[in-house]
């Protein structure tokens, strides 16, 4: 690092700054040809004190009195699919909010998204907060977060929540960055303590081996990124309304740094992963890609969903939006058929609340076998044909 500021400056989240003394340290250390003696006398690059003066003023305050209200979930909406986890999300949200005695809002940020203001109402927001514009028809960082963080200090929620998708899990940071608070990721449990009415933000740590509650005490809003299909769906209620407050969004096209040049959409079977009703998901113990047809005639014999590990996913077999499991997607499914999987804490956490599970490993010690309600103990180059035929002869 030679202290030019310039990472700071072209950060599209505003995530970096320079700083006197943890900047020493490592300038020091650094080869003498390559940077020069970092002098805490010399005046900091202009661009970088620009950066910090802009960001002292857009500092989130610390909490403190009641200026800081109401619970927010931001409603993922884009190419026509609002992200399911929205509505799991108001539902929890509602809990939250009458706890705390506050109302319950939706945040939409999109294009033409009238039909989405009449779902946050009929899944329980009492107000829904909206930026309708054309910039934001394609999910981009930079015009999102701008977005949500402009409403979020022009109302200041107390708390503000958001599906643990691939839209909100790159948003949400970002979001937290500019407001500079605190966010807790992939959330499972949420609560409000009795006394002090502070957000609990429980979620797995340490690969999944303890669950931790995190709070955040001195900062506002608390911010949670929770993940799908933790959180039970709530009735939808047909003709609740409620009141619509309209913004505009503060960012040009000519500002956003990132062009959509074209949209390609994904595999069709994978994009509703988490609402497949039967998984044929498949681990490393298929070998190869080239075996892989194995399991898919076996999916479709059940007209299911096929899934895998992170270990064929990092093989190449198979792309992210098949996977399973703590850094994939978590589903819920009434039948889980796990091929050829170990069972790491990191895939289970992903799949364990699947209704009736079923492995097939040659590993009478494999981890899967734990939470299996029925095992097959064999090689799945002999049992999964069988299976195959089996299912094709009842089902047809
Ligand atoms: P393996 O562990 O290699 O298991 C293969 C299994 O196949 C074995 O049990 C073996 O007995 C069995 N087998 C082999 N041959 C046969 C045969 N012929 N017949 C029957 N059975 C056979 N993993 C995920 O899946 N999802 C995640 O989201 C995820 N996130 C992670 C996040 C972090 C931070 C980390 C550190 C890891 C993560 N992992 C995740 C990786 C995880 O720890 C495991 O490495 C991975 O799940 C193992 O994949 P696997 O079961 O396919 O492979």
């Amino acid at each position: 690092c030679k202290e030019t500021g310039s990472c700071v400056t072209v950060c599209p989240a505003n995530a970096l700054s320079l700083e006197a003394k943890a900047a020493a340290p490592a300038a020091k250390k650094a080869d003498a040809g390559a940077a020069k003696e970092f002098n805490a006398k010399e005046p900091l690059p202009k661009a970088v004190q620009d950066y910090a003066k802009t960001n002292a003023a857009k500092s989130a305050p610390v909490a403190g009195g009641d200026v800081w209200s109401g619970v927010w979930i931001i409603v993922e909406y884009n190419h026509g699919r609002i992200a399911p986890v929205s509505w799991e999300l108001l539902g929890e949200g509602r809990k939250l909010a009458d706890v705390i005695g506050c109302e319950l809002c939706a945040v939409i940020t999109g294009y033409q998204v009238d039909h989405v203001i009449r779902e946050a109402f009929a899944y329980g927001a009492e107000k829904v907060y909206v930026i309708d514009d054309p910039v934001l028809e394609n999910f981009r960082t930079e015009p999102y977060a701008e977005a949500i963080t402009g409403l979020v200090r022009k109302y200041q929620p107390e708390i503000i929540l958001m599906g643990a998708t691939a839209i909100g899990r790159d948003v949400f940071p970002a979001v937290a960055t500019r407001l500079r608070t605190g966010l807790t990721a992939d959330c499972t449990v949420l609560g409000i303590d009795p006394e002090t009415k502070l957000l609990q933000q429980t979620r797995p740590a340490f690969g999944g081996n303890i669950m931790a509650t995190i709070l955040c005490r001195s900062r506002r809003p608390q911010m949670s990124t929770v993940r799908p299909r933790v959180m039970a769906m709530p009735a939808r209620v047909e003709g609740r309304s409620g009141e619509i407050v309209r913004e505009q969004q503060s960012m040009t096209e000519d500002e956003i740094r990132t062009k959509v040049l074209e949209f390609i959409p994904g595999d069709a079977k994978s994009i509703f992963l988490d609402k497949a009703e039967i998984i044929v998901a498949v681990g490393l113990g298929i070998a190869s890609q080239k075996n892989l047809p194995l399991v898919e005639e076996l999916a479709d014999s059940l007209g299911a969903t096929l899934a895998c590990t992170r270990g064929v996913v990092e093989a190449g077999w198979m792309s992210h939006d098949h996977q399973v499991g703590q850094t994939g997607v978590t589903v819920r499914p009434k039948v889980y058929i796990a091929i050829g999987i170990s069972g790491a804490i990191q895939h289970l956490v992903g799949m364990e609340t699947s209704d009736y599970i079923i492995a097939v490993n040659n590993d009478p010690e494999a981890g899967i076998f734990r939470v299996a309600n029925y095992g097959i103990l064999g090689d799945l180059f002999q049992v999964v044909p069988l299976l195959t035929a089996e299912f094709k002869k009842r089902l047809q």
